[in-house]
């Protein structure tokens, strides 16, 4: 199932020098996992996959906006393992399309796309003569219990517990994971990567199970909204490289190293603390910037 996936790639990696000495940072490096089915996505997808298999589905129907990780995800997934993937995209087709389309439609994907209104639905629009029985239907960012029950099993790659985890959420489907795998005497934190996306504690909170991680949801380190940029952003990416040799994307990962150097330096941390920083992937988004802009 795995085929070019190679779970062995991912690393721990301890940050050196950069942190107080009574605070340890490392960082679990799912970014390695494989340069197109990035980071967290395999893991929220592998659930829906299996299922997809076991039933004999023709493949996965997934929705999700035009730059989306999850979109291009799924359909190399799909690809991979021998299946079909059909992707229902948020609003009218564009003029040029976008990194991630064409990514996905090389993989394979069928692409659709709906107006903004018909996809708040989330219905499969008819004239599309998809029967629905053939395909899993995967939830957009793959929200749904499927996609928090992969998204535990990233808990179980390092060898040992942390006292804190932080990671990005976007639909927060990796951060319920992380929480339901976790013991109660780590603390997940997870860094919204919207702007006033309060919507979120619940969405989080209605997937979790009874005994889990105690957690944090952060609204301030947007950075200016989704997949917003300042150009002093861009130059942590390329300061932060420079010093640690890990490269960032600016939509996720850039402001969850930035929020990890703004609680440390808030002291958040009591001392003694072992941090696990959660690369989650998504370089690939890096290619919609300028040409030149980052030294990775
Ligand atoms: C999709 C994505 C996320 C958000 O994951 P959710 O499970 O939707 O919260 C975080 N980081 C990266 C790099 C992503 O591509």
């Amino acid at each position: 199932m795995l085929n070019s996936l190679s779970p062995d790639h991912i690393t721990v990696d301890e940050i050196a020098g950069r942190y107080p000495p009574d605070i340890r940072v490392s960082v679990l490096r799912l970014d390695k996992l494989h340069p197109v089915i990035s980071g967290n996505k395999w893991f929220k997808l592998r659930f829906y996959l299996e299922e997809a298999i076991s039933q004999q589905k023709k493949g996965l129907l997934t929705f999700g906006g035009a730059w989306s990780n999850h979109i291009v995800a799924t359909a190399a997934v799909c690809r991979e393992n021998g299946l079909h993937s059909i992707g229902i995209i948020r609003g009218e087709e564009p003029a040029e399309w976008s990194q991630a389309l064409l990514d996905a439609k090389k993989e394979g994907m069928q692409l659709h796309f709906i107006s903004r209104t018909d996809y708040k639905e989330k219905h499969v629009p008819g004239e599309l003569n998809i029967s629905s029985r053939d395909y899993i239907l995967v939830p957009e960012g793959g929200y749904g219990a499927a996609g928090v029950k992969g998204a535990a099993t990233i808990a179980a790659i390092p060898a040992q517990i942390y006292s804190h985890y932080l990671c990005m959420a976007g639909t927060g489907t990796m951060t319920a994971g992380l929480i339901n795998a976790l013991p109660e005497s780590s603390t997940v934190i997870s860094i919204s990567a919207m702007k006033n996306n309060h919507s979120l504690q619940e969405q989080i909170s209605f997937q979790l199970a009874p005994v889990h991680a105690d957690w944090t949801l952060l609204h301030d380190h947007h950075e200016g909204g989704y997949a917003r940029f300042t150009p002093s952003l861009l130059r942590f990416m390329n300061d932060f490289y420079a010093e640690t040799g890990i490269p960032t994307d600016f939509v996720y990962t850039a402001k969850l190293f930035r929020a990890v150097d703004d609680l440390v330096s808030r002291s958040f941390f009591p001392s003694g603390s072992r941090l696990l920083v959660i690369h989650s992937g998504g370089l690939q988004g890096n290619r919609s910037l300028p040409k030149g802009t980052l030294n990775f």
